[in-house]
């Protein structure tokens, strides 16, 4: 990739000085005085640089756009309510997490990719902002830690997330009070854990104690990780090792 640009810029390169020495190579009389044939007004330096950008370099350029609108979608923060219970129950006026932040990224468990489809993404108001105050203090206390993963939410209006959602599905995460969040990587990679042994259980735990200081009810972590807390709060049941499940009250 590097390569290719470094190649496309020598090229872009070359075409531009052929194009600036052609005039005096075709000149039969004297020599242009040099401000005629010396590019050096903006509008020449960017229509070289637009010329290349545009044939090579667009994708790239796309990506960078999509990403600045990712981080700077607006959260619409509605009172919203947690019907029923996690385990059955729906969300009235939730709000949808942005795909992605400064501190975080949101990971879909099903396509395993960034982001999580949005309507993967709602959740009670408290429960979006008790995650992204946990987040922003846990990278604030870790600046050379990777963002975090959040995955699954609820739904758009809460109610079922079983299995024809995808994968194994959601016995809860049905009123908004449920999330996700994966554990951060030894390698830094943004993605999912396929292992314990991939996981910074260091980092991992500092998170699993941030949210039960943050008032969580519930919090889930695997039984291969050795993440402890309070055992009213903190259990360890199957399915996560690779991420933990906050739970926040109604
Ligand atoms: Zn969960």
């Amino acid at each position: 990739m590097v390569r290719a640009l470094v190649i496309a810029a020598l090229v872009a390169l070359t075409t531009a000085v052929a194009l600036m020495v052609s005039p005096i190579l075709a000149h039969k009389g004297p020599v242009r005085p040099a401000p005629k044939v010396v590019p050096s007004s903006p509008t020449n330096a960017q229509s070289a640089n637009g010329q290349s950008s545009a044939a090579l370099g667009a994708p790239l350029g796309a990506r960078t756009v999509a990403a600045k609108a990712n981080r700077t979608e607006r959260i619409h923060w509605r009172n919203s309510v947690a019907v029923g219970l996690p385990e059955a129950g729906r969300l009235i006026r939730g709000v949808r997490l942005p795909p992605e932040g400064r501190h975080y990224f949101t990971w879909d468990p099903i396509l395993t990719r960034q982001p999580n489809r949005p309507w993967r993404r709602w959740a009670t108001d408290d429960l979006i902002r008790t995650v992204l105050r946990v987040i922003r203090a846990y990278a604030r206390a870790h600046p050379g830690a990777p963002r975090v993963g959040i995955g699954d939410l609820s739904r758009p209006r809460g109610g079922d997330f079983g299995p024809q959602f995808g994968g194994i599905g959601h016995a809860t995460h049905q009123n908004g009070l449920d999330a996700d969040v994966y554990y951060p990587l030894r390698s830094e990679a943004e993605r999912s854990p396929l292992s314990v042994d991939e996981v910074n259980l260091r980092l991992a735990q500092d998170l699993v104690d941030r949210f039960v200081r943050a008032g969580a009810v519930q919090v889930y972590v695997g039984p291969n990780t050795g993440l402890t807390g309070p055992p009213d709060v903190v259990e360890a049941i199957p399915y996560h090792d690779n991420h933990l499940h906050v739970r926040i009250a109604g």
